[in-house]
């Protein structure tokens, strides 16, 4: 809906600035800036200072800037000569017409697009309406998207408080601080019908009239559009629906499902799109089938019965989540107060309607499950990694009894990142020298890769090790405050000035700590961990990030045992915790690590992404044989890894104590004979040529697989291109051949 007369922010913004400078506005609103190599300079250069407190919000940093150092900038020529590069390079990409998917898959219209339901959106740290993976996930898939020409749409909702912030006491017990996000300060546009009021849809919620309002976010050529209910009209309890991302019990939880998937389709109705598949990004959003099924039913007037084929053409399922418990089920009861007044008009009765969502049919105490709604209502369903796939079809084989479980219709597509937002423009510097200018158009051609090896090592060399004194700069700069904050003494305060060393090797480990990711296991053994870390000739240090989930002790715990560890004086210097891991950490990190570790117990980790990162900036992954690494990994005639390591080697048991005491040692033991003396192995110089040799392993072997163009290519040939064209009739088998 076009806001016909009023302005948008954007407009407005554009009012404000200087006149060289009116093109920033359209920067701000649209989060391609993010993605350039130009990211580090143009907003930030406004003010370094205010643009760290808004926590680098394009739109916050202009409004706030005086305008005296507007016209500063407006008259500094050097700012200007970049701002003009920028914007034609901006107005290029937004005008291209010869996009890969138009040569590819012309059958996909921008008259009819994807929609991309996801639950969390992490695209940005402006925008902090993530928690963790299956968020960043869906930010790279809208980015690639994007870049590829995708006719695709975002629908997610707008959390007034997103995630929790982290900060951890002096006991090293993590605290949750949850803090508005400033909806009008940030780039996003509320949508106006054309009486210029916000544009709204209505949803039945126990027993309420709930006004829901839409956001638009812009992602490239990608729009997000953002549910949110807070609203004076609504009552005070249905303003907070979308107050937290996965806060609260299982009340809010299907509250806010019926918010995204119904609620998202509405307003997809409401805006003027018409999708022709429905892309359900995990479980959260499977509610929107539904919708789909009685906007069909109410067009036609026939039965659900009758449009659930057509329905099913429309809609396709990606699921996450390896273990049966981590799948989201509602009680009948749960289901009987929010949706009693939905299934007549579907036509079905209480029994047929629960039905959908029973593993086993006539079963009345079976729960709802969502990933059982989503995979009787789409055409095609996928995990995000062979290992997954596997898994998850073991896992499924109950829904389909008359099948083998080789045959139970869920394939995979491994996931992938985006490069051009994780590799370090210091890197794509180096890239665009010896890879091509355009290398990041072609991220998905091995022969590209293959020229990593023209790079000197000299030059990959010093730009890791500037890397690496960027993220010790603000692990620095994260601890120092983080330490001021907790009222902690002067010295320990001092210390945190001088905490690691860019000549020592640097690992990364930063997840949610969840326990299954197993976030102390380097510790395990106490004495072995110190003689490693605290070796005077060749120490190692390492950096810990995460956050735990609000209901979760045990991962606290796991953190307040890191603590600890960050305070043994032993090794004081050589362990660090940033708190409240977000994207900017996360890029710092998966851009300055030496080794990237990973330990989860397998196969838990569904796919992993945070690795896949670092192979972009040369880091060299150390990891359980879990979710994509079973992939990535490649070992020599040997035997042993010529791209990284493997933890734990074959040995699998089901005695978690055993599992944890095998892979622990098997860590230690490449730390101790392979990854310190590879790393320390260094020419007078200071230059490690065998661990240079790995490092580029690591980019030419990795880099063209794990990226999301090549997992958006996937999508569009395996699954979403089959439904969009007359011709085909797609089968769920299409996927898994
Ligand atoms: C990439 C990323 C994740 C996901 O990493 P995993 O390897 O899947 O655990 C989570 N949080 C942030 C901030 C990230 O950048």
């Amino acid at each position: 809906m076009a806001n016909n007369g009023a302005m948008t922010p954007a407009q407005n913004l554009r009012e404000k600035l200087p006149f060289p400078l009116k093109r920033l506005a359209d920067l701000a609103y649209n989060y391609w800036w993010s993605w350039t190599d130009n990211r580090i300079t143009l907003f930030k250069s406004i003010d370094p200072q205010a643009w760290e407190q808004c926590g680098h919000n394009p739109v916050a940093i202009l409004e706030s800037t005086s305008y005296e150092r507007l016209t500063q900038l407006a008259t500094d020529p050097l700012y200007l000569k970049q701002l003009q590069s920028l914007v034609a390079d901006f107005d290029t990409y937004m005008a291209q017409q010869d996009t890969w998917v138009s040569k590819v898959a012309p059958q996909i219209s921008k008259d009819a697009p994807i929609a991309y339901f996801c639950a969390e959106f992490g695209i940005h740290e402006s925008l902090p309406v993530y928690s963790g993976g299956l968020g960043i996930l869906a930010g790279d898939h809208l980015k690639s998207a994007s870049d590829l020409g995708v006719p695709l749409v975002g629908v997610g909702l707008l959390y007034r408080q997103g995630y929790f912030r982290q900060r951890l006491n002096r006991g090293g017990w993590q605290e949750e601080v949850y803090l508005d996000n400033p909806f009008h300060q940030m780039p996003l546009e509320l949508l106006k019908n054309q009486h210029g009021e916000p544009l709204t849809i209505e949803l039945e919620i126990r027993q309420r009239v709930v006004k829901v309002q839409i956001w638009r976010v812009n992602v490239g050529r990608v729009s997000l559009y953002l549910l949110d209910t807070d609203r004076h009209d609504n009552d005070p309890i249905d303003r907070w629906l979308t107050g937290h991302l996965y806060g609260g019990n299982q009340e809010t939880r299907i509250a806010q499902e019926v918010v995204l998937g119904i609620g998202g389709v509405r307003a997809l109705k409401a805006v003027g799109i018409a999708p022709s598949i429905h892309h359900l990004n995990e479980g959260h959003a499977a509610f929107c089938t539904l919708e789909v099924a009685k906007q069909k039913i109410e067009q036609t007037g026939k039965s659900f019965y009758d449009v659930e084929a057509e329905v099913r053409q429309t809609c396709v399922f990606t699921t996450h989540t390896p273990v049966p418990a981590g799948h989201d089920v509602f009680s009948p009861d749960l289901m009987d107060s929010y949706f009693a007044h939905y299934w007549s008009g579907l036509g079905l009765s209480r029994e047929q309607f629960l039905a959908l969502g029973a593993r086993r049919l006539g079963d009345p105490w079976e729960p709802f499950g969502m990933t059982v709604l989503a995979l009787r209502m789409c055409r095609a369903a996928n995990g995000v990694s062979q290992l997954h796939g596997e898994v998850s079809r073991k896992m499924w084989t109950v829904m389909y009894p008359e099948r083998p479980e080789n045959k139970v219709p869920i394939g995979y597509i491994t996931n992938g990142v985006h490069a051009p937002t994780w590799t370090a423009p210091l890197l794509s510097d180096l890239y665009a020298q010896y890879l091509g200018a355009d290398w990041k158009t072609r991220a998905i051609d091995p022969a590209m890769w293959e020229k990593v090896d023209q790079i000197p090592n000299e030059e990959l060399w010093w730009r890791h090790q500037v890397l690496k004194e960027r993220l010790i700069a603000h692990t620095r700069y994260k601890v120092t405050k983080a330490r001021e904050q907790r009222g902690e003494d002067g010295d320990r305060i001092h210390a945190a000035k001088t905490l690691l060393d860019p000549h020592v090797l640097t690992i990364g480990f930063a997840r949610r700590f969840s326990p299954y990711k197993r976030g102390d296991l380097i510790l395990r053994d106490a004495e072995r961990a110190l003689k490693i870390f605290g070796n005077s000739d060749r120490p190692v240090q390492i950096v810990f990030a995460g956050k735990a989930h609000p209901a979760d002790e045990e991962g606290k715990r796991i953190i307040q045992r890191l603590m600890e560890w960050c305070r043994h004086s032993a090794i004081q210097k050589r362990v660090a915790l940033i708190e409240d891991y977000d994207i900017y950490t996360g890029q710092k990190l998966v851009q300055g690590v030496d080794v990237w570790l990973n330990n989860p117990r397998r196969p838990l980790e569904a796919s992993g992404t945070s690795g896949q990162k670092v192979c972009f900036n040369g880091g060299i992954n150390c990891s359980v044989l879990d979710g994509w690494w079973c992939e990535g990994y490649k070992t020599g005639a040997d035997g042993k890894g010529i791209n990284g390591w493997a933890i734990g080697e074959d040995a699998h048991t089901s005695d978690q104590e055993v599992q944890d005491r095998i892979d622990s040692q098997s860590l230690y033991k490449l730390l101790e004979e392979e990854i310190v003396p590879l790393y320390y192995n260094q020419d007078a110089n200071g230059v490690p040529h065998g661990w240079i040799a790995m490092m580029k392993a690591s980019i030419k072997t990795n880099a063209p697989l794990f990226n999301t163009d090549r997992m958006i290519a996937d999508y569009v040939t395996q699954v979403y291109a089959p439904g969009c064209s007359q011709i085909s009739t797609p089968s769920l088998a299409q996927v898994i051949a």
